[in-house]
């Protein structure tokens, strides 16, 4: 693993281009609101856990809906907010999805492609850093995972 100082709104920004064809393939519009922060971390891990959780903000959802990443600094922790108005998960799906290769629904996901390891990959990631994820969602409204890493835990990660 590469350590140096990520600049966190143009890491976003390249991000957003990846993911803009898939996006427009399941009419799914981004929005994104990023203070200009940096911290000492893998540009190619922070990369890997805010791509798998706008690409699923993308596919778990509907033509005309949106995700919104939102990255702030609050306190001594760097939050990471994705938040998206598609097809929700269940109180008892919500305990499993950091599972890996838990899928909720099988045969939708298997037309999808994918492996059902994103979500197990962002946690080891952010535990890796000393974090926490923490995910709400409504069943037909949408979800939100919110991810806190501290400033202060590269140098944890690191040894
Ligand atoms: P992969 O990420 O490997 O391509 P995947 O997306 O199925 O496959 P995860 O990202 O681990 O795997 O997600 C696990 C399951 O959780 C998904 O199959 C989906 O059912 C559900 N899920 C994840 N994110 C969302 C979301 N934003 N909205 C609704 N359901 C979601
Ligand atoms: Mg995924």
């Amino acid at each position: 693993v590469t350590y140096s100082m990520v600049r966190i709104a143009p890491l976003l920004t390249e991000i957003f281009e990846s993911a803009e064809p898939i996006a427009a393939e399941y009419q799914v519009t981004l929005h994104k609101e990023c203070e200009p922060l940096t911290i000492e971390a893998s540009a190619k891990q922070l990369r890997e856990l805010i791509m798998n959780l706008v690409s699923n903000g993308i596919k778990y959802n509907h033509p005309g809906g949106n995700v919104w990443v939102e990255i702030s600094s609050e306190g001594p922790d760097m939050c990471i907010r994705v938040r998206d108005d598609g097809c929700g998960i269940s109180k008892e799906e919500q305990e499993r999805v950091f599972e890996r290769f838990y899928r909720v629904d099988k045969g939708r996901s298997k037309k999808m492609g994918g492996t059902g390891l994103g979500l197990s990959i962002v946690k080891h990631i952010v535990e890796f850093y000393g974090g926490h994820i923490e995910l709400t969602s409504t069943p037909g409204k949408g979800s939100c995972f919110t991810v806190t890493i501290p400033f202060s835990a590269q140098n944890k990660a690191k040894s």
